[in-house]
């Protein structure tokens, strides 16, 4: 799978693909990560982005056309299963959606910033828009990164313990069960006995029922689905 982001601060995207899991994922050529730079699109000398929003009022506008040269140049490459947009009152991303896109093809991801982009590039060149709650952020960034992280770990191969994943909270609508490591008893709170006995299907049916309960405690809305 190639993920690529589009957008006007790309030192912004350096940290979070360069470490650990991510990190990891790329070295093993099980996903390719590109950064572009909106500003290498511009068509002006000052490589202007954004321009003032027609009709007047504050905060300005990503402009169609150096997003368009990127889109297309990048479709004309490869193909693509989604272009994607993030934005606040775009589709919520939940753990359903980061499965569904982990067993897809290639995608881009525009990141907006400002006051957004020019609508019909929302129109025109986006396939879906992607939100990563209900708040709004500076910019497109940090919610690219959420969603790609989200997506890649589910990748086959990604983490190290194929299974870790399944057990997750949110899959099989469930959160996930408490986990201990060593030591067993800090300054007298102890860890529980079960986990330490050695019965692997005990152990696992406690761990069933407490991810049970908690999600009943938690996150009830999950049981109904
Ligand atoms: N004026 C816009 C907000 C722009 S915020 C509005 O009121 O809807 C600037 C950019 O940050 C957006 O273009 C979008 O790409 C990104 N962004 C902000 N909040 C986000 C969220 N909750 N999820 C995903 N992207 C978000």
């Amino acid at each position: 799978m190639r993920i690529d982001i589009i957008t006007c601060l790309p030192r912004l995207l350096d940290s979070p693909f360069s470490h650990s899991i991510l990190k990891r994922a790329q070295d093993k050529g099980l996903v390719e990560v590109v950064v572009h730079d909106l500003r290498d699109y511009s068509t002006d000398k000052q490589k202007s982005v954004d321009d003032y929003a027609f009709g007047g009022g504050a905060g300005m506008v990503l402009s169609i056309e150096p997003i368009d040269g990127c889109i297309s140049k990048l479709k004309g490459e490869r193909e693509y299963d989604e272009v994607i947009y993030m934005s606040p009152d775009g589709e919520l991303l939940d753990q359903k959606m980061a499965n569904r896109l982990s067993i897809g093809g290639n995608m881009i991801i525009l990141c907006g910033h400002y006051k957004g982009v020019d609508e019909r590039v929302r129109e025109h060149l986006i396939t879906k828009e992607v939100s990563i709650g209900d708040y709004v952020l500076s910019g497109g960034e940090l919610g690219a990164a959420v969603l790609a992280d989200s997506i890649i770990r589910l990748i086959p191969g990604v983490l190290s313990d194929e299974t870790s994943a399944l057990t997750d909270t949110f899959q099989d609508n469930l959160v996930a069960p408490p986990v201990y490591t060593r030591p067993a008893d800090y300054k007298g709170l102890i860890v529980p006995e079960i986990l330490l006995s050695g019965h692997e299907k005990k152990i696992n049916d406690w761990r069933y029922e407490q991810s049970v309960e908690r999600t009943k405690e938690r996150r009830p809305g999950l049981l109904d689905d």
